[in-house]
């Protein structure tokens, strides 16, 4: 799900890692050295990343970090609403970074060779807004995934 901007809330610019850190820290959690590890790839890689894909990442750096340590800290970073999981019609999850001013992505997917596309689109989220609006609807999350047939397998490549 994703969430658009809390109004009227100020915050000091940090960037989502120090955030991350800050929220998790005060949720009691310690800043081990594999979930920060887990924290600044996420960071470093802008989210949209299955654990395994974090997990393969993470193998290509100095020191790697089991699936389960992963998977706990993802756990985690989505219990404390830090990132969000998307359903992108594969076998599994998608992680995303959750910012404070709600700028987020979508995403067209492939159903032939499963590549995604990340978009971001004003007028989309405008139109979802005023939807709300005309239902009388507190809409406070959405999920928008399109579905079809990328560039090249579509053969306009
Ligand atoms: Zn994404
Ligand atoms: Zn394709
Ligand atoms: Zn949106």
């Amino acid at each position: 799900m994703t969430r658009p901007p809390r109004g009227g809330e100020s915050s000091a610019p940090a960037t989502w890692a120090e955030h991350a850190f800050r929220v998790l820290a005060a949720r009691g959690h310690r800043a081990g050295g594999a979930r920060a590890a887990v924290i600044e790839m996420l960071a470093d890689s802008g989210g949209c990343l299955t654990a395994r894909e974090l997990e393969r990442q993470l193998a290509g750096r100095a020191r790697p970090v089991g699936i389960a340590t992963i998977y706990r800290a993802l756990a985690a970073l989505e219990d404390a609403g830090l990132v969000h999981a998307v359903d992108l019609g594969g076998a599994e999850r998608h992680f995303e970074l959750v910012h404070d001013d709600g700028s987020h992505h979508h995403h067209v997917v492939c159903d032939r060779c499963g590549s995604k596309i990340a978009f971001s689109d004003p007028e989309l989220e405008r139109a979802i807004a005023a939807i709300g609006e005309r239902l009388g609807a507190e809409v406070e999350a959405h999920d928008v995934v399109l579905h079809g047939e990328c560039r090249r397998c579509a053969g306009r490549s």
